[in-house]
Protein backbone atom coordinates (compact mmCIF):
# COMPACT_ATOMS: atom_id res chain seq x y z
CA UNK A 1 0.00 0.00 0.00
CA UNK A 2 1.48 3.42 -1.16
CA UNK A 3 0.80 6.25 1.74
CA UNK A 4 0.63 9.69 -0.14
CA UNK A 5 1.33 12.18 2.54
CA UNK A 6 -1.95 14.52 2.78
CA UNK A 7 0.15 17.37 1.56
CA UNK A 8 0.91 15.33 -1.75
CA UNK A 9 -2.84 14.43 -2.13
CA UNK A 10 -3.83 18.54 -1.57
CA UNK A 11 -1.12 19.12 -4.94
CA UNK A 12 -2.47 16.21 -6.91
CA UNK A 13 -5.72 17.28 -6.59
CA UNK A 14 -5.02 20.80 -8.34
CA UNK A 15 -7.56 23.81 -6.77
CA UNK A 16 -8.02 24.93 -10.12
CA UNK A 17 -10.41 22.12 -10.15
CA UNK A 18 -11.92 23.36 -7.48
CA UNK A 19 -12.11 27.04 -8.76
CA UNK A 20 -12.72 26.23 -12.47
CA UNK A 21 -15.74 26.59 -14.62
CA UNK A 22 -18.52 24.40 -12.40
CA UNK A 23 -16.36 24.15 -10.04
CA UNK A 24 -17.75 24.07 -6.18
CA UNK A 25 -15.45 27.80 -6.11
CA UNK A 26 -15.68 29.16 -9.46
CA UNK A 27 -18.38 31.96 -7.12
CA UNK A 28 -20.08 31.60 -3.59
CA UNK A 29 -23.53 31.67 -3.16
CA UNK A 30 -26.03 31.81 -0.32
CA UNK A 31 -27.00 28.08 -1.44
CA UNK A 32 -23.54 26.73 -1.61
CA UNK A 33 -22.71 28.45 1.89
CA UNK A 34 -25.41 26.72 3.19
CA UNK A 35 -25.40 23.35 1.98
CA UNK A 36 -21.12 23.84 3.70
CA UNK A 37 -22.70 25.14 6.79
CA UNK A 38 -24.96 22.37 7.07
CA UNK A 39 -23.20 19.26 5.99
CA UNK A 40 -19.34 19.54 4.25
CA UNK A 41 -20.08 15.74 3.35
CA UNK A 42 -23.66 17.03 1.27
CA UNK A 43 -21.84 19.72 -0.43
CA UNK A 44 -19.07 17.95 -1.26
CA UNK A 45 -21.59 15.31 -2.96
CA UNK A 46 -23.66 17.89 -4.42
CA UNK A 47 -20.98 20.74 -5.82
CA UNK A 48 -17.95 18.68 -6.11
CA UNK A 49 -19.33 14.84 -7.47
CA UNK A 50 -22.37 16.78 -8.50
CA UNK A 51 -24.28 13.16 -8.12
CA UNK A 52 -28.32 13.26 -9.54
CA UNK A 53 -30.79 14.03 -6.81
CA UNK A 54 -34.59 13.32 -7.06
CA UNK A 55 -36.20 16.59 -6.39
CA UNK A 56 -38.67 16.46 -3.90
CA UNK A 57 -42.38 17.36 -3.98
CA UNK A 58 -41.61 20.06 -1.38
CA UNK A 59 -39.07 21.50 -3.34
CA UNK A 60 -41.16 21.45 -6.70
CA UNK A 61 -44.30 23.47 -5.21
CA UNK A 62 -41.08 25.61 -4.31
CA UNK A 63 -39.92 26.38 -6.99
CA UNK A 64 -43.45 26.85 -8.85
CA UNK A 65 -44.60 29.18 -6.39
CA UNK A 66 -41.74 31.10 -6.68
CA UNK A 67 -41.66 31.35 -10.00
CA UNK A 68 -45.16 32.48 -10.74
CA UNK A 69 -44.02 35.34 -8.02
CA UNK A 70 -41.44 36.66 -9.79
CA UNK A 71 -43.81 36.67 -13.12
CA UNK A 72 -46.47 38.42 -10.91
CA UNK A 73 -43.73 41.15 -9.33
CA UNK A 74 -42.14 41.71 -12.80
CA UNK A 75 -45.25 42.40 -14.29
CA UNK A 76 -45.69 45.06 -11.54
CA UNK A 77 -41.75 46.40 -12.12
CA UNK A 78 -42.58 47.16 -15.66
CA UNK A 79 -45.59 49.00 -15.11
CA UNK A 80 -47.76 46.10 -16.96
CA UNK A 81 -49.26 44.16 -14.06
CA UNK A 82 -51.15 40.41 -14.76
CA UNK A 83 -54.36 39.65 -14.24
CA UNK A 84 -54.79 36.64 -11.90
CA UNK A 85 -56.47 34.53 -14.74
CA UNK A 86 -52.84 34.78 -16.82
CA UNK A 87 -51.31 34.21 -13.24
CA UNK A 88 -52.61 31.34 -12.84
CA UNK A 89 -52.03 30.02 -16.65
CA UNK A 90 -48.68 30.97 -16.23
CA UNK A 91 -48.23 29.00 -12.88
CA UNK A 92 -49.75 25.85 -13.99
CA UNK A 93 -46.71 26.18 -17.01
CA UNK A 94 -44.39 26.38 -14.94
CA UNK A 95 -45.45 23.54 -12.78
CA UNK A 96 -45.39 20.96 -15.99
CA UNK A 97 -42.42 22.50 -17.35
CA UNK A 98 -40.79 22.18 -13.94
CA UNK A 99 -41.37 18.64 -14.23
CA UNK A 100 -40.46 18.24 -17.72
CA UNK A 101 -36.78 19.14 -16.31
CA UNK A 102 -37.11 17.78 -12.86
CA UNK A 103 -39.43 14.70 -12.38
CA UNK A 104 -41.00 14.41 -8.78
CA UNK A 105 -42.35 10.82 -7.42
CA UNK A 106 -45.90 11.40 -6.06
CA UNK A 107 -47.42 9.28 -4.15
CA UNK A 108 -50.40 9.26 -6.57
CA UNK A 109 -52.01 10.60 -9.41
CA UNK A 110 -54.03 12.43 -7.45
CA UNK A 111 -51.35 13.82 -5.04
CA UNK A 112 -50.15 16.15 -7.40
CA UNK A 113 -53.49 17.11 -8.45
CA UNK A 114 -54.19 17.52 -4.53
CA UNK A 115 -50.40 19.43 -4.72
CA UNK A 116 -50.79 21.68 -8.13
CA UNK A 117 -53.94 23.15 -6.65
CA UNK A 118 -53.58 23.50 -2.79
CA UNK A 119 -50.26 25.66 -4.34
CA UNK A 120 -51.87 27.47 -6.41
CA UNK A 121 -54.13 28.52 -3.22
CA UNK A 122 -50.93 29.49 -1.47
CA UNK A 123 -50.27 32.10 -4.27
CA UNK A 124 -53.57 33.13 -3.99
CA UNK A 125 -53.82 33.94 -0.69
CA UNK A 126 -50.09 35.58 -0.68
CA UNK A 127 -51.81 38.01 -3.46
CA UNK A 128 -54.62 38.55 -1.56
CA UNK A 129 -52.57 39.63 1.27
CA UNK A 130 -51.42 42.77 -0.52
CA UNK A 131 -48.10 42.59 1.67
CA UNK A 132 -46.38 44.77 -0.89
CA UNK A 133 -49.11 47.85 -1.90
CA UNK A 134 -50.09 47.89 -4.93
CA UNK A 135 -49.31 51.20 -5.63
CA UNK A 136 -45.71 50.59 -4.20
CA UNK A 137 -42.89 50.97 -7.19
CA UNK A 138 -40.52 47.98 -7.44
CA UNK A 139 -36.97 48.67 -7.37
CA UNK A 140 -35.35 45.23 -8.52
CA UNK A 141 -36.98 42.02 -9.14
CA UNK A 142 -35.13 38.74 -9.41
CA UNK A 143 -31.94 41.23 -9.04
CA UNK A 144 -28.81 39.05 -10.33
CA UNK A 145 -25.57 41.07 -8.22
CA UNK A 146 -22.08 39.72 -8.05
CA UNK A 147 -19.12 41.24 -6.36
CA UNK A 148 -15.65 40.74 -6.14
CA UNK A 149 -13.60 40.81 -2.52
CA UNK A 150 -10.03 40.67 -1.82
CA UNK A 151 -9.03 36.71 -1.45
CA UNK A 152 -12.67 35.00 -2.36
CA UNK A 153 -13.84 33.39 -5.09
CA UNK A 154 -17.12 35.85 -6.88
CA UNK A 155 -20.17 36.56 -4.78
CA UNK A 156 -23.35 35.72 -6.35
CA UNK A 157 -26.73 36.25 -5.05
CA UNK A 158 -30.67 36.75 -6.84
CA UNK A 159 -32.74 38.77 -4.83
CA UNK A 160 -35.89 37.98 -5.22
CA UNK A 161 -37.43 41.60 -4.97
CA UNK A 162 -35.85 44.91 -3.58
CA UNK A 163 -38.82 47.27 -2.48
CA UNK A 164 -39.26 50.98 -2.88
CA UNK A 165 -36.49 52.63 -0.69
CA UNK A 166 -34.25 49.82 -0.58
CA UNK A 167 -36.07 46.81 1.39
CA UNK A 168 -34.36 43.15 0.72
CA UNK A 169 -37.30 40.73 0.46
CA UNK A 170 -36.79 37.43 0.30
CA UNK A 171 -39.52 34.64 -0.57
CA UNK A 172 -40.08 31.37 1.91
CA UNK A 173 -42.10 28.59 1.31
CA UNK A 174 -43.17 27.09 4.38
CA UNK A 175 -44.81 23.41 5.99
CA UNK A 176 -46.13 25.79 9.19
CA UNK A 177 -45.80 28.97 10.01
CA UNK A 178 -42.45 29.77 11.34
CA UNK A 179 -40.64 30.76 14.69
CA UNK A 180 -39.64 34.34 13.84
CA UNK A 181 -36.67 34.36 16.36
CA UNK A 182 -35.54 30.70 14.80
CA UNK A 183 -36.19 31.96 11.27
CA UNK A 184 -34.56 35.21 11.51
CA UNK A 185 -31.47 32.87 12.48
CA UNK A 186 -31.81 30.14 10.19
CA UNK A 187 -31.65 32.77 7.44
CA UNK A 188 -29.23 35.31 8.93
CA UNK A 189 -26.37 33.68 6.36
CA UNK A 190 -28.44 34.23 3.12
CA UNK A 191 -29.54 37.45 4.29
CA UNK A 192 -26.01 38.48 5.20
CA UNK A 193 -24.63 37.92 1.66
CA UNK A 194 -27.61 39.78 -0.11
CA UNK A 195 -26.90 43.11 2.27
CA UNK A 196 -23.32 42.53 1.55
CA UNK A 197 -24.37 42.79 -2.56
CA UNK A 198 -26.67 45.01 -1.93
CA UNK A 199 -24.07 47.40 -0.86
CA UNK A 200 -21.30 46.60 -3.01
CA UNK A 201 -23.55 47.31 -6.13
CA UNK A 202 -25.24 50.24 -4.78
CA UNK A 203 -22.81 51.96 -2.19
CA UNK A 204 -25.61 52.61 -0.18
CA UNK A 205 -26.96 50.67 3.01
CA UNK A 206 -30.20 48.52 2.35
CA UNK A 207 -33.55 50.25 4.32
CA UNK A 208 -34.09 46.46 5.83
CA UNK A 209 -34.77 42.72 5.43
CA UNK A 210 -37.48 41.05 5.48
CA UNK A 211 -38.65 37.44 4.61
CA UNK A 212 -42.08 37.02 3.42
CA UNK A 213 -43.48 33.22 4.39
CA UNK A 214 -45.95 31.36 2.77
CA UNK A 215 -47.23 29.12 4.75
CA UNK A 216 -48.97 25.60 3.23
CA UNK A 217 -51.24 24.71 5.81
CA UNK A 218 -54.74 23.53 4.88
CA UNK A 219 -56.16 27.14 5.34
CA UNK A 220 -52.88 29.12 3.99
CA UNK A 221 -51.51 31.89 5.89
CA UNK A 222 -49.12 34.77 5.06
CA UNK A 223 -45.90 36.15 7.64
CA UNK A 224 -44.45 38.74 6.48
CA UNK A 225 -41.31 39.40 8.89
CA UNK A 226 -39.58 42.75 8.75
CA UNK A 227 -36.11 42.68 10.18
CA UNK A 228 -33.96 45.76 10.57
CA UNK A 229 -30.97 46.46 8.34
CA UNK A 230 -27.95 43.82 8.58
CA UNK A 231 -25.42 44.80 11.54
CA UNK A 232 -21.72 44.96 10.91
CA UNK A 233 -21.00 42.42 12.97
CA UNK A 234 -23.26 40.20 11.21
CA UNK A 235 -20.72 41.36 8.02
CA UNK A 236 -17.58 40.86 9.88
CA UNK A 237 -19.04 37.09 10.46
CA UNK A 238 -19.86 36.08 7.02
CA UNK A 239 -16.63 37.74 5.84
CA UNK A 240 -15.41 34.96 8.13
CA UNK A 241 -17.54 32.45 7.13
CA UNK A 242 -16.45 32.90 3.68
CA UNK A 243 -12.67 32.23 4.12
CA UNK A 244 -13.24 28.92 6.65
CA UNK A 245 -15.42 28.43 3.61
CA UNK A 246 -12.95 28.73 1.19
CA UNK A 247 -10.17 26.81 3.14
CA UNK A 248 -12.47 24.27 4.19
CA UNK A 249 -12.88 23.57 0.37
CA UNK A 250 -9.29 23.79 -0.54
CA UNK A 251 -8.48 21.56 2.23
CA UNK A 252 -11.08 19.28 0.82
CA UNK A 253 -12.44 18.73 4.14
CA UNK A 254 -15.88 16.94 3.78
CA UNK A 255 -16.97 16.36 7.61
CA UNK A 256 -20.12 14.58 7.82
CA UNK A 257 -22.75 16.35 10.11
CA UNK A 258 -25.04 13.65 11.31
CA UNK A 259 -28.22 15.05 12.47
CA UNK A 260 -31.45 14.12 12.74
CA UNK A 261 -32.25 15.25 9.09
CA UNK A 262 -29.96 12.61 7.93
CA UNK A 263 -33.16 10.59 7.20
CA UNK A 264 -34.37 12.69 4.70
CA UNK A 265 -31.44 13.54 2.63
CA UNK A 266 -30.71 12.78 -0.72
CA UNK A 267 -27.61 11.53 -0.01
CA UNK A 268 -28.13 9.19 2.45
CA UNK A 269 -27.18 6.21 0.87
CA UNK A 270 -23.98 7.25 -0.79
CA UNK A 271 -23.23 8.79 2.54
CA UNK A 272 -23.85 5.38 4.62
CA UNK A 273 -21.55 3.79 1.67
CA UNK A 274 -18.49 6.72 2.12
CA UNK A 275 -14.94 5.25 1.71
CA UNK A 276 -13.49 8.69 1.48
CA UNK A 277 -13.20 11.09 -1.02
CA UNK A 278 -10.59 9.24 -3.38
CA UNK A 279 -12.32 5.53 -3.03
S1 LIG B 1 -26.79 11.76 5.42
FE1 LIG B 1 -26.40 13.33 6.99
S2 LIG B 1 -24.16 13.27 7.33
FE2 LIG B 1 -24.59 12.22 5.38
S3 LIG B 1 -24.38 13.76 3.77
FE3 LIG B 1 -26.55 13.72 4.34
S4 LIG B 1 -26.74 15.30 5.94
FE4 LIG B 1 -24.57 14.82 5.75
Amino acid sequence: MICIPKMKAKEAEPTYILRGQDGPLEYISASRLNCWMGCRRKFYFRYVLKLPTCTSPALHVGKSVHNALQDWNHGRWAAKPLAREELQKRFYAHWDSELKDNPVTWKTEQDEIDQCQHSWKVQETYLDSNSIPQEEALEGVEVRIEAELDDLPPLLGIVDLVREGGRIVDFKTAAKTPNEETAAFTHSTQLSLYALLYREATGKEESGMELHHLIKTKQPKVLVQKLKPVTDRKITELNDTLHRYVDSVIDEDWTPSPNFMCGSCEFFEQCKQWKGAVA
